[in-house]
């Protein structure tokens, strides 16, 4: 990674001096460094595809999506997932091949699923029977055939926040393992000439650093397979093992490589399957925050700086939970660097408060700074998840533009947004 000094003491990202392009693109902006999706996704190459045969890799688009960042990934030759018509339109309009695409969700609308089914996506995984009949009926319709996967919740829990925790039992995501409600979907589908049941899929949260859950849901997934084959004569072809392998924030964020997640899996998977008599599926993963979120920064202006006396530093700058609203909603935590005095020693505790009208806009609550002043640049560090996609215009605020680094090279890939945007749809 690209984190290095220079004698001007300013922040180096992706090869460029990060107080510069906070000038030449202003604050609030968000900064994607191509470098490093690119030494994750040859992480994944590497380690996974290369490595282990029948295996594919989708990103979770939900994470951070740009036409940009579609083209990216086509030409890497990785999937991409989504979970709503406007994710899949972003797909389409960058040209994104279609059976590299998968579509999740837990309640896709008619329009969407038409959507989905008319521009041939490769898998649609279903969450439950109500959209298994719409796909159906869809399918019909438009006289297509279309491949599904269903999503299983497996009853495992992960060790994460309990926002981002998606296998457990209790959960609004999935079918549940339960024998009869399963045995009937898949015979819905053997009976069906419109779809075509290719396996399962499970997500087990997000922000992971332990692989238990992931292993113990593989493992529970494995006798699904073997019981459904003995059952009902339903062969499994792909396992899709979600994505949630976690990433570093702050000190204390142990995160773990690749291997780490999908080695014990992948090593124990054909014993497993030659013990049980059953195939080889082929398995597929789908990292979003792994792809993308180290590879993120955000760059602020400070402006106010509110010292109350004993108590404690407010350090006010030009954006907040509009643009990363993560640690509002689940106290996410984040390091931060004054950009342009990047080697000054850290003298100073100080708050980082959004813009908002919310007491609760607070991006960092103790980070340890230089002497500051108004005027310095503020780089939030693996803002690059789950920060652009959940932007907000809150307070009517603009969205930043999105600036992409690469070995010392930067280019705008999506741009700020206008107050004209703001008022664009109102009628
Ligand atoms: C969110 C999500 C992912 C990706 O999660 P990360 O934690 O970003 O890796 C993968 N699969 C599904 C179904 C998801 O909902």
């Amino acid at each position: 990674m690209n984190h290095k000094n220079t004698e001007n003491k300013h922040f180096i990202f992706g090869g460029c001096d990060m107080v510069k392009i906070a000038k030449q693109y202003k604050t609030p902006l968000y900064v994607v460094s191509e470098e490093i999706i690119h030494e994750k996704i040859n992480e994944i190459k590497k380690d996974f595809l290369q490595k282990y045969s029948n295996t594919r890799a989708v990103y979770a688009s939900k994470a951070f999506l740009t036409l940009e960042m579609c083209r990216i990934l086509k030409k890497e030759g990785i999937g991409i997932d989504v979970v709503s018509g406007g994710e899949l339109y972003t797909a389409i309009k960058a040209d994104f091949p279609m059976e590299n695409v998968i579509f999740h969700g837990n309640n896709k609308t008619l329009d969407e699923i038409e959507l989905a089914v008319k521009s041939d996506v490769g898998r649609i995984v279903v969450d439950n029977f109500y959209e298994l009949e719409l796909i159906e009926k869809v399918a019909k319709d438009l006289e297509k055939k279309v491949k599904i996967l269903f999503r299983i919740t497996p009853g495992v829990d992960s060790h994460t926040h309990k926002y981002i925790c998606t296998g457990q039992m209790d959960s609004k995501f999935g079918i549940p393992l339960v024998e009869e409600i399963l045995h009937t979907g898949i015979i819905k589908t053997q009976n069906s000439s419109n779809i075509e049941l290719i396996g399962f899929h499970f997500h087990v949260g997000s922000q992971l650093f332990e692989n238990t859950s992931h292993i113990k849901a593989v493992d529970i997934l494995l006798k699904l397979i073997k019981e459904v084959k003995d059952q009902v004569g339903f062969k499994t072809k792909e396992l899709n093992i979600g994505g949630g392998f976690g990433i570093y924030y702050t000190e204390g964020d142990d995160p773990k490589p690749l291997k780490y997640f999908v080695d014990p899996i992948m090593e124990d998977l054909q014993k497993k399957c030659k013990e049980l008599n059953i195939f080889v599926p082929k398995i597929i993963i789908e990292p979003g925050r792994w792809i993308i979120g180290e590879a993120g920064i955000t760059l602020y202006t400070i402006g106010s700086i509110k010292e109350i006396p004993g108590v404690r530093t407010y350090v006010g700058i030009d954006g907040g939970m509009p643009d990363n609203p993560r640690p509002a909603l689940y106290n996410a935590q984040y390091e931060g660097v004054i950009a342009n005095k990047i080697d000054l020693p850290k003298s100073k505790v100080v708050t980082i408060a959004g813009k908002c009208c919310e007491s609760g806009d607070i991006l960092i609550w103790d980070l340890k700074v230089p002497k500051l002043e108004s005027g310095d640049i503020l780089a939030i560090k693996s803002t690059g998840a789950y920060n652009y996609s959940m932007s907000s215009n809150y307070n009517k605020l603009t969205r930043p533009a999105v600036v992409i680094v690469n070995k010392g090279v930067d280019r705008l890939m999506v741009r700020r947004e206008t107050y004209d945007d703001l008022i664009s749809r109102d009628i």
